[in-house]
């Protein structure tokens, strides 16, 4: 493998690519095209736990030649990590009856 021409960076609640010789405090943008400036931080642990952007992750593959990503219907993209999905809040349906919530 060659050198690398891009790395991810989380904005905008997706994981894009940029090209590495952006440094922080550059401004640029994102292979799909999202203008960016390249925050001092590396980002945060959720933010690298966001999906990857397809746009960026296709045009990646194409500039360094490699197969495109297997597409499966509807799937999103998984990351390495665990993406944590945010589940709408819906009480569990109570198995039991439930515990009286004492009025104050
Ligand atoms: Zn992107």
């Amino acid at each position: 493998m060659g050198v690398r021409l891009f790395r991810w960076f989380p904005a905008d609640g997706r994981r894009h690519a940029i090209p590495v010789e952006l440094v922080v405090s550059d401004e640029g943008a994102t292979l799909c095209g999202v203008p960016i400036t390249v925050p001092r931080e590396r980002g945060t642990k959720a933010e690298w736990c966001w999906p990857t952007c397809p746009t960026c992750d296709a045009v990646w593959r194409k500039r360094e030649g490699l197969a495109p990503a297997p597409v499966r219907a509807s799937v999103p993209a998984r990351a390495s990590v665990p993406a944590r999905v945010p589940v709408p809040a819906r009480a569990p349906v109570p198995m039991r009856a439930p515990v009286p919530v004492r009025a104050r």
